[in-house]
């Protein structure tokens, strides 16, 4: 601004002067007329270089605000320990974060040294950033957030300068949180691919996050869904060297995420939440608030007071496979829908019983099915090889009903999502599992020490064949069982669970291939 001043003052003077020349000029002797006109020239041309270089420096001014720190200031963390359910571990890892913002002083008398940067690492949706925010509003210290992906820019030197100018605005506050999400964007193992950006920006977090001081009462913390794909510099001590698993909740914990977010909904007597933890395996926290809050809305849209377990029910179907949508398949394509899907279901009753079928539709999903069959799978902490096979036996079941029901021409292009995922699992039994003919090896790890090139492709096709063949082989057994189930779905467009299973076991043949 100051500049700016200068500039118009000279900018003025030399215009007045001119002004006074020029009159001068004309009323003067050529001589002295000539001397004048030159000094003239001379003044403008100065006036023409001041104005340039006042707008090259206005659009160097703009280069530098185009570095501006993008993080969103959070004075207002309200949120603390108390909005998290479960979670224990990770919460009592940043209990003692919490002390220290509230104390530095005191760590820095016994000489500690709080870990510079927090890293949180797990799925989607399991509350990192809700934690981060908790820890700053426990606190009571200012909160900075912004994501990985702020930082990543096409010029190079922007991310870091971005980086900078965070740090000193965070130093300049003194204690507080600042929060990186998806630090993986701007933290990725650098490679031949790496760019000069990334690696600019990266060094520059690396350089600001070793500058610190205890007593300083800043706490970088980091959030990511891929700890595999960080760079190894940035979890070297010193950097971010503690290091937080935030998994998905297991039933109890999820029972606890519901009682929270149920806190101030009217749950109907019907309601039982033990029931819906339960039925959620997999689900993070924020499906869990996502479910609750679906049923809500659902409830207030009938506005009779509660919330009851059908809307819970639906909400739940809702969240799993997208909302049903208007059946527009003609009357053949409805057949073909209702066999594979009871073909599925037929597989998963027989191979894996112990996951509970809860739904079987050929309504359309808002996730693009055709139909869907909902098992809850049981919750294990090691995974047999058998479990895998019956999984890709039930995946592929679908494909095989129609192919045993309509024939080798009528395939439809309905199985291909279910073949994409059995690929998968078998990709894995083989390469990385060792759950083929060589269960001491891992082709992964062999492919990365000795180079391709051993046989991978050729060893998942025929893991894939000989699962084909046993699924089919099983489903040939009960076609009766087959057809009656598909028969039913034809007619209600969707079962609950134990609807299906009822016709299933009334149905099934006791001859069963010995394969299967
Ligand atoms: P992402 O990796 O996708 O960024 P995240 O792990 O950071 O996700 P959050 O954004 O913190 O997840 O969680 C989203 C919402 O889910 C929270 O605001 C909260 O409502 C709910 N939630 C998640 N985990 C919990 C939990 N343990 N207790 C209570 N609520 C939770």
């Amino acid at each position: 601004m100051k500049r700016l001043t200068t500039v118009l003052m000279t900018l003025t003077l030399v215009t007045a002067l001119a002004a006074v020349l020029l009159s001068l000029t004309l009323q003067s002797t050529p001589q002295l007329r000539t001397t004048l006109t030159q000094v003239l020239i001379v003044l403008s041309m100065a006036g023409l270089v001041l104005l340039a270089s006042f707008n090259g420096r206005r659009g160097r001014m703009e280069t530098v605000g185009a570095h501006r720190d993008t993080s969103k200031r959070d004075e207002h963390a309200t949120c603390t320990f108390s909005d998290i359910a479960a979670n224990e571990q990770a919460l009592q890892s940043v209990t003692e974060l919490r002390d220290y913002l509230k104390d530095p002083g005191k760590y820095v008398r016994y000489g500690a040294r709080m870990p510079r940067g927090v890293l949180l690492y797990g799925p989607p949706g399991t509350g990192k950033t809700l934690l981060a925010r908790a820890l700053a509003g426990e606190a009571g210290v200012p909160f900075f957030a912004l994501s990985g992906s702020d930082f990543v820019e096409k010029y190079v030197g922007v991310g870091a300068s971005r980086v900078r100018a965070l740090f000193k605005r965070a130093r300049k506050v003194g204690r507080c949180v600042i929060f990186i999400d998806e630090i993986d964007a701007m933290g990725k193992r650098r490679d031949d691919s790496a760019s000069d950006e990334r690696d600019q920006t990266l060094n520059a977090l690396l350089s600001e996050m070793s500058g610190f001081y205890t007593g300083d009462g800043v706490i970088v913390m980091a959030a990511t869904n891929r700890i595999e794909a960080l760079d190894p510099a940035l979890l070297r001590p010193g950097r971010f060297d503690r290091q937080i698993e935030v998994g998905l909740p297991g039933r109890d914990q999820r029972l606890k995420i519901l009682k929270l977010h149920s806190r101030g909904k009217p749950l109907n007597d019907d309601v039982s939440l033990e029931e819906l933890a339960a039925q959620t395996v997999s689900f993070s926290g924020a499906s869990l608030e996502n479910l609750l809050n679906e049923a809500a809305l659902a409830a207030a849209e009938r506005d009779d007071g509660g919330i009851d377990r059908q809307d819970l029910q639906r909400a739940f179907y809702k969240t799993v496979a997208g909302a049903d949508r208007e059946m527009l398949a003609s009357p053949r394509e409805k057949r073909i829908i209702a066999v594979h899907e009871a073909g599925h279901a037929l597989a998963s009753r027989l191979l894996s019983p112990e996951n509970r079928l809860t739904r079987v539709s050929i309504l359309p999903t808002g996730h693009g099915a055709a139909g869907y069959n909902l098992c809850i799978p049981q919750e294990r902490v090691m995974v047999e090889k058998r479990h895998l096979e019956n999984q890709i036996r039930v995946l592929l079941a679908g494909r095989a009903a129609e192919q045993l029901v309509f024939g080798d021409d009528a395939l439809t292009a309905g199985a291909s999502s279910d073949l994409a995922r059995a690929t998968e699992l078998a990709s894995a039994m083989v390469t990385e599992l060792g759950m083929w003919d060589e269960p001491a090896v891992s082709l992964k790890a062999l492919n990365r020490a000795c180079g391709a090139g051993t046989g991978a492709t050729e060893a998942c096709k025929a893991l894939l064949r000989s699962q084909y063949a046993c699924v089919k082989a099983l489903l040939a057994s009960q076609v009766g069982a087959v057809n009656a189930l598909a028969n039913a779905l034809l007619e209600a467009e969707s079962l609950d669970g134990d609807a299906a299973t009822g016709i299933i076991d009334a149905h099934l043949s006791s001859e069963r291939p010995e394969s299967a």
